[in-house]
């Protein structure tokens, strides 16, 4: 049978065949134990490159008979329109790249370009046994992104919710004034404390130490912010969490936070969800929706 390839694009480049919603093999670049590299130094046609190269080895030439590929930011019929944590992605007709760049190889897949976020809530949709229509999914990491399934056509840039109007508040990586990347993002984290990563401020804040205690506290009233917009916006009902950072979330906190923020008695039956291996849901994701295409 041929296979679906999934890829996700975020700190690392993931690539996971996917056979009957279950991936039966995983590759990560850099690869495991091997020094990191900063994705935001790699030219665009270097990733594609090296998206070519994973897929190659990860399917040693057997057929493929799609790609889905995940990537940060806003993307439309193929094309990255926007990218603030990979900015060089910006413009790129990355769909069409990575096509050419597959059947050089002889791989003459279909191939689809998404929101890596979105992707996330296409593999949550496909593998949970739920009978949720609506899923939604914010992922912590160095930006903040929003997934979505079903998928539309617009931004849904949420990670960039306005969540203070402090003019102070300018740590966002797109530039906007305040933004949620802006105090959740691990850019932002490190531009805020400047000699604490975002790791150590959240152990500060264990330890007592009041000026990180009180940031903690803000990150949580951020997200609650954004996400009591959302249900202003669209309704209630459960938002799972992602990503790296996902462990930093103290679900009470942010329960109760929103709860503050959300008083309307039909809007009140929102809850939270961590999703642990949100990268693996992320290539199943990928892969079912290039074959929806
Ligand atoms: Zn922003």
């Amino acid at each position: 049978m041929a296979r679906s390839i999934g890829v996700v694009v975020t700190h690392y480049i993931w690539v996971g065949v996917v056979e009957d919603l279950r991936l039966s093999a995983v590759r990560m670049y850099p690869p495991p134990g091997q020094a990191p590299v900063d994705l935001k130094a790699l030219p665009a046609d270097e990733i594609v490159d090296c998206i070519r190269q994973e897929i190659a080895q990860i399917t040693g030439g057997g057929p493929v008979e799609c790609v889905g590929a995940g990537f940060p930011g806003i993307v439309r019929g193929g094309v990255i329109d926007e990218s603030p944590n990979l900015g060089q992605l910006k413009g790129v007709p990355i769909q069409e790249k990575l096509a050419c760049a597959l059947a050089a190889d002889g791989i003459h897949a279909r191939v689809a370009a998404l929101n890596h976020v979105d992707a996330l809530a296409a593999g949550l949709a496909a593998t949970r046994d739920s009978m949720e229509s609506l899923i939604r999914v914010w992922y912590l990491g160095d930006g903040i992104g929003f997934g979505r399934y079903p998928r539309t056509e617009s931004p849904w840039e949420l990670g960039h919710s306005v969540v203070s109007l402090d003019p102070k508040e300018r740590f966002c990586g797109c530039g906007g004034l305040g933004h949620l990347e802006g105090i959740m993002g691990n850019r932002a984290m490190r531009l805020r404390f400047l000699d604490m990563e975002p790791e150590e401020i959240f152990a500060e804040a264990r330890n007592g130490d009041q000026r990180a205690s009180d940031f903690v506290k803000r990150w949580h009233r951020a997200l609650a912010a954004a996400t009591a917009t959302i249900v202003h916006a669209e309704g209630p009902g459960r938002f799972y969490i992602a990503g790296p950072n996902a462990d930093f979330v103290n679900l009470e906190m942010l329960g109760r936070n929103l709860m503050e923020m959300v008083k309307m008695s039909s809007l009140q039956s929102t809850f939270f969800e961590v999703v642990p291996t949100s990268h693996d849901l992320a290539l199943i994701g990928a892969a079912v929706s290039s074959r929806g295409r």
